[in-house]
């Protein structure tokens, strides 16, 4: 049998990516598994606007390079069960069984649906999780986002470039974003927003013709997108490792969870900051605390 990794990390988002590319750089025989492609939720976005410059995809383009070059194996499989066995852990998956001495969950987290009628319905048919993709598709029509974070006021702010008018509706009285990012919102004379407001249903048959809201008011757009919150990607954890409320995984201050041998860093873990530098620097930390723990 072969001998197990030192390091398995799960997911190569930029956590994964920073950690595989710090225990490589640690001397630690390194692995990544990852189900779909690298780079994660911030392949989505082509111009960061925090203190790293550039696009979203060359970032992991970048960081899987260097992993790639120090002799990481990138294996090509979704994760089912993290167990063990005596000393070894073994992570399996729809490639096989994968055995390794310590693993680094970075597995991220998807974006929330917001879940009215109509929503899931018209998925692909103008309900759209991408603005950078999507928006040249609404040259001069209207759309529809929903949230009040950094999320919903970025992509708002991509879509302005294209659509006509981008009705921003949000929920509470106050944005969370970053100032800079409201700040940003009054440049563009083509962003409506509602404040107090909740979409109840997404509108159209073949395709998105409109939004209710709660009270009734219609708003006609051609395209919807939902940023209210991410959900985390934890489906082959086991309860073993404990979740807070909102199902994010439990570590303490060094990355480690409830299973020895197993840590957990990035928009996975709770108490995760959120911020592009905060995915780096917690993929680097768990890598450190993974050597450690070998030591
Ligand atoms: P978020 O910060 O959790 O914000 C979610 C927004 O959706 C909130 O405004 C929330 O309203 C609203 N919301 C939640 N459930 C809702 C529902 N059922 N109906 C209507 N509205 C609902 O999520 P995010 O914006 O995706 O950001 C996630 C993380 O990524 C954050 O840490 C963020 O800082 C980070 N991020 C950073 C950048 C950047 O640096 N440029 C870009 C994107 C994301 P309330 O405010 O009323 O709760």
């Amino acid at each position: 049998m072969a001998e197990p990794f030192d390091v398995l990390v799960i997911g190569t988002g930029i956590t994964g990516l920073s950690a595989a590319r710090q225990a490589l750089k640690s001397g630690l025989s390194t692995a990544t598994l990852e189900g779909m492609f690298f780079g994660g939720l911030v392949t989505n976005i082509n111009e960061l606007d925090g203190e790293i410059a550039g696009s979203g995809s060359d970032v992991a383009a970048g960081l899987m390079m260097e992993a790639t070059k120090l002799g990481a194996k990138n294996i090509t499989g979704a994760a089912s069960s993290i167990g063990r066995e005596g000393d070894v852990l073994v992570v399996e998956s729809d490639a096989g069984s994968h055995r390794a001495r310590s693993v680094v969950i970075a597995s991220g987290a998807r974006l929330k649906r917001l879940g009215v009628p109509g929503e899931a319905d018209l998925e692909e048919k103008g309900v759209s999780h991408c603005a950078d993709c999507d928006g040249p598709f609404y040259q001069v029509k209207d759309v529809v986002v929903v949230g009040g974070g950094d999320s919903a006021l970025q992509e708002a702010i991509v879509l302005a470039e294209f659509a006509k008018t981008v009705h921003l509706i949000h929920r509470g009285e106050k944005f969370r974003a970053q100032a800079h990012l409201v700040e940003r919102l009054s440049a563009h004379p083509n962003i409506a927003v509602r404040m107090a407001a909740a979409v109840e249903a997404v509108l159209g048959t073949d395709e998105v013709t409109g939004v209710r809201l709660a009270g009734g008011e219609v708003i006609a757009c051609s395209g919807f997108f939902a940023y209210v919150g991410l959900e985390p990607v934890t489906g082959f954890v086991s309860a073993q490792i404990a979740r807070d409320a909102g199902g994010f995984l439990n570590t303490d201050k060094d990355f480690l969870t409830a299973m020895p041998g197993v840590f957990a860093a990035g928009a996975v873990r709770s108490g995760y900051g959120g911020l592009l530098v905060h995915a780096m620097a917690e993929g680097i930390g768990a890598a450190d605390a993974a050597r450690t723990y070998l030591r």
